[in-house]
């Protein structure tokens, strides 16, 4: 994980042969940064894959498009697409799916799905290669039942945590924001979050990572203690981890 929140999003998912970056809401200069924090290169990344239009997951990728030393080919949503500012013109290397395609980007087989959020066509991903599952499911309202088959034996996964109720409603927030945040196509908060991971959650999720925390309506130490306490009801093993928003996680290795 290169960054998680509100302020930007990006992770990478490597094997020895394909580089995929999971959305580019960072600026180039700090997408470099962090790649070249864990040993890595933006020219040597071969797909960017997008979520979403909202600009904590896409604020570098116009200018990442137009750098003639990136050579990554730009994967979203044939109506996510003509949502993005791309300047003078969109990029030459786009590939546009249908949401809910499933395609395969060098040794690694992607499947996305649709998501409940406020853009305008969001996916989430499922990553297979080598026989290790990768989930990626932030910036969604709730978890339905189409992403939570999605997310069966995922042995690594990335669910989002937003937000803490209490904190949401007390906090800073207008209120047309809080209603947006809390609505279905909002937002997880660390009760649904929790819900998931007590009914839900495969046993098989060796390493569960909770993102796009707000630093406004949550808190670490709490996402931290309301999903242990989860984990622990169902007496899973899965090492548990949280995405930062300004520093790169640790590498997870498969
Ligand atoms: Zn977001
Ligand atoms: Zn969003």
């Amino acid at each position: 994980m290169l960054a998680s929140g509100s302020s930007g999003n990006a992770a990478l998912l490597a094997t020895e042969n394909t580089r995929i970056l999971v959305d580019a809401g960072l600026s180039m200069r700090e997408l470099r940064k962090r790649l070249a924090s864990i040993g890595e290169s933006l020219d040597d990344i071969d797909a960017i894959l997008i979520t979403h239009e909202h600009a904590d997951h896409v604020s570098g990728l116009a200018i990442l498009a137009r750098n003639k030393a990136v050579r990554a080919t730009i994967y979203m949503t044939r109506l996510t697409a003509p949502a993005i500012d791309w300047g003078p013109a969109p990029p030459a290397r786009l590939e546009a799916f249908q949401a809910g395609a499933s395609f395969q980007i060098g040794d690694i087989e992607v499947q996305s799905f649709g998501i409940p959020h406020d853009a305008i066509d969001p996916v989430g991903y499922c990553f297979k290669a080598q026989g290790v599952r990768v989930g990626v499911a932030t910036d969604l309202g709730y978890v339905p039942e189409s992403i939570k088959f999605h997310l069966r034996r995922t042995n690594v996964l990335l669910l989002e945590a937003n937000h803490d109720l209490d904190m949401l409603k007390v906090g800073p927030y207008p209120w047309s924001v809080k209603q947006r945040v809390m609505s279905r196509v909002g937002h997880l908060s660390n009760m649904h979050m929790s819900d998931y991971l007590m009914q839900d959650l495969d046993s098989c999720t060796a390493d569960l990572i909770l993102g796009h925390i707000s630093e406004q309506n949550n808190h670490p130490a709490i996402v931290q203690m309301v999903a242990a306490e989860a984990l622990q009801l169902r007496s899973l093993e899965t090492r548990l981890s949280l995405a930062a928003q300004h520093t790169p996680s640790t590498v997870f290795q498969y």
